[in-house]
């Protein structure tokens, strides 16, 4: 394999790059079960876990169910303060011995390799998804990149094993700028994938707030100069560490702004629970302003007026639904609530993807969608525009609906249907809006749950399984 050539940034790219400073940070990170065990952590974290889940966590080092083989554990000294006072966030964030106790699940959840055509790029549909970093300032447990902060040997389309790797900004742009330069010949699709223009980034890893300021800026900027219309920053880092939204990063992004206007930049914050940025009174409950609205945890508060001060930027809210942090309508319907008053979008809420150990994790289907759908009843249109999704291998899926009435003459619809419908097709646009009925079963956590009782699959969601649809509503 050849080097890529260097990249060399632009006359506009340096001049903006020249005035990038980092910030400084102390995150008070605590990484590795051993820092609890051996009590190497500040005094007031030596209680964080019992002396009883030690002991069942150090059993299973070094064995096929070590938990921190599936998953390094990591923690903020933000995080625990908030998690100190709330179950919902130990549960996110504190390693168990269950998440190891069935360890089915893929090695490269919704097969992103046969997505990668450069190393870090995941490109579907019109937009792409780059891993710029390899870890976050803090571990949720129930990560849906646990094989790359893991660093677990992947198999790749070609057979090759190896961990996945980060994208390089020399090697990303050549195929950006190629990839577009042929879609514009062809008269706007690519003529072997039938892709469109690749216009939107997804920034994502791990975390790319836990790199630098200027780290960052480099990569906003040869999006940028690519032509990149839209990028997005995928971050949990107003709920682990709400000070990286300072002042120095804003003026980075001020400067990025002044330099590319026309670039849109998103800002994919991941909120699970309301605790994560509401404060608590002595009783545990969330404290009312006399205004109007809940008190907010004042750096999370300043983070999101720094982000929302800016018209220039959006944020949008999207966390999975996962068992025991938030399977909880009345905890979804306050965050909705909260977030959308302070400016961030309710974007997506996800099913569990079939990460190892997932069974550990997901919420079963159609309790996921009762759960969202009772979280709603009382909320505004506008506080309701997150959906339920669930990432098909074929592409981004809605859970539309369940019925909880059978259908009179469709058989296999005695206890009603789960209608899902394809939002986005991973290879290209066609099949987007088409949908699948399958017959309920409350117990499906995956796809696969509902192998035995599809009843019609416009979108194809099944076809990857080699059932024949067209046998089965012949025999129907
Ligand atoms: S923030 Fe996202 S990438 Fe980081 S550990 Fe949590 S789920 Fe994984």
């Amino acid at each position: 394999m050849t080097n890529p050539a260097k990249y060399q940034p632009s006359e506009r790219e340096q001049a903006f790059l020249s005035t990038v400073e980092n910030g400084k940070y102390n995150r008070g990170i605590v990484t590795g079960i051993g820092k609890f065990m051996s009590g190497d952590v500040p005094e007031e974290m030596r209680d964080f876990y019992s002396a009883d889940e030690l002991a069942a966590l150090t059993e299973l080092d070094g064995s096929q169910r070590d938990v921190q083989a599936r998953m390094p554990v990591k923690i903020t000294r933000h995080y625990f303060e908030q998690a100190k006072k709330s179950r919902p966030m130990q549960v996110l964030i504190k390693a168990s011995p269950n998440e190891t106790a069935d360890l089915e699940g893929a090695e490269d959840p919704g097969k992103q390799m046969d997505y990668s055509p450069v190393e870090g790029l995941i490109h579907k549909y019109e937009l792409g998804l780059i891993y710029v970093a390899s870890t976050c300032s803090a571990h949720c447990r129930f990560c849906y990149r646990e094989e790359l902060i893991a660093k677990k040997e992947v198999t790749r389309p070609d057979g090759t094993v190896a961990p996945k790797g980060l994208a390089r900004i020399e090697e990303l742009v050549p195929y950006i700028l190629e990839h577009n330069r042929l879609v514009a010949e062809n008269g706007g699709r690519h003529p072997e994938t039938g892709r469109e223009k690749l216009r939107e980034i997804l920034m994502s890893g791990g975390d790319p707030m836990v790199l630098g300021n200027k780290n960052i800026a480099a990569w906003l900027a040869a999006l940028a100069e690519a032509g990149i219309e839209s990028i997005r920053i995928g971050t949990k880092e107003l709920a682990f560490f709400p000070d990286r939204f300072d002042e120095t990063f804003m003026a980075m992004l001020d400067r990025f702004h002044e330099t590319y206007p026309e670039v849109n930049l998103r800002m994919m914050v991941h909120f699970n629970h309301p605790d994560e940025f509401l404060k608590k009174a002595e009783d545990g409950s969330y404290i009312e302003q006399p205004a109007g609205g809940l008190e907010w945890l004042d750096n999370t508060r300043a983070a999101v007026r720094r982000l929302r001060a800016r018209n220039w930027i959006n944020v949008d809210n999207q966390a999975p639904i996962i068992k025991g942090i938030n399977n909880d309508p009345d905890a979804l319907r306050v965050m909705q609530r909260e977030l959308k008053r302070s400016g961030v979008e309710n974007h997506y809420f996800f099913c569990g993807r079939d990460i190892v150990g997932y069974k550990a994790f997901n919420v079963p289907i159609e309790e996921a969608w009762q759960i969202l759908n009772e979280s709603q009843k009382g909320l505004s249109g506008v506080e309701t525009h997150a959906r339920l999704s669930i990432t098909h291998y074929k592409g981004k899926t809605e859970v539309a609906a369940v019925t909880n009435e059978p259908i009179p003459g469709l058989p296999g619809a005695e206890n009603g249907v789960v209608i899902l419908k394809l939002l986005r097709s991973a290879a290209d646009a066609p099949d987007r809006a088409k949908v699948t009925i399958v017959g309920r079963n409350p117990e499906a956590i995956w796809f696969s749950g509902y192998d035995d009782r599809v009843l019609f699959d416009e979108a194809g969601l099944y076809s990857i399984y080699g059932i024949d649809l067209l046998a089965r509503s012949n025999a129907a």
